[in-house]
């Protein structure tokens, strides 16, 4: 706890910016999504913040759903497994935006798309704040990134570190 409470941190991308890029990826989606009725799929924890404000500047008649990814490790596979819960939409023929925090290596996120992809979607795009391009390991499009970074470890604004700092209204480094 105490480490935690004297986290080293600077701002990485303040408020203000934030807005900006937000206001910049809902103008996309608008205009992108003027003639559909899309279905916005938010992947909680981290997502939260983004999609809420991302989600206000939205004027195309929508809805909305929450999710969750559960890691488990089967028995059977050395690897861990993100099962998606919490999925109370029919998605079968709909056009589904994901809404996700960052892409790191992209793992999650392909297993994810792997799943809606299964329900027989009519279209499914991304939409993340964060995207490290150096690190990610899949070859799958993404079609709305806030923000390309390299690869600093940032917490605040939905962002966590053990649980903490996602009420922060900004984006900070975690420094050494
Ligand atoms: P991936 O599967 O793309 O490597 O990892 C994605 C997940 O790792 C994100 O949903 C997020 O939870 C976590 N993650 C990756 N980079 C960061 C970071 O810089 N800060 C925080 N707080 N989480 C991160």
């Amino acid at each position: 706890m105490e480490n935690i409470k004297s986290l080293n941190k600077e701002i990485f991308v303040d408020s203000e910016e934030i807005s900006q890029i937000v206001t910049r990826l809902a103008e996309r989606i608008n205009n992108d999504y003027k003639d559909k009725d899309p279905v916005f799929v938010v992947v909680l924890n981290g997502a939260f913040m983004f999609a809420a404000d991302l989600l206000k500047q939205i004027n195309v008649l929508s809805k909305i759903t929450f999710i969750k990814l559960a890691s488990y490790t089967s028995d059977k596979s050395s690897g861990t497994v993100k099962q998606l819960i919490g999925l109370n939409e029919n998605l079968k023929g709909k056009d589904v935006v994901i809404i996700e925090d960052i892409v790191d290596t992209g793992l999650t996120m392909q297993s994810l798309r792997k799943q809606l992809l299964a329900l027989d979607v009519n279209s499914l795009e991304i939409a993340v704040l964060m995207f490290k391009p150096h690190k990610f390991q899949c070859n799958y499009p993404i079609k709305y990134i806030g923000k390309e970074i390299e690869d600093p470890f940032i917490v605040g604004y939905g962002f966590d570190l053990d649980g903490y700092y996602r009420n922060l209204p900004a984006i900070y480094q975690v420094k050494e």
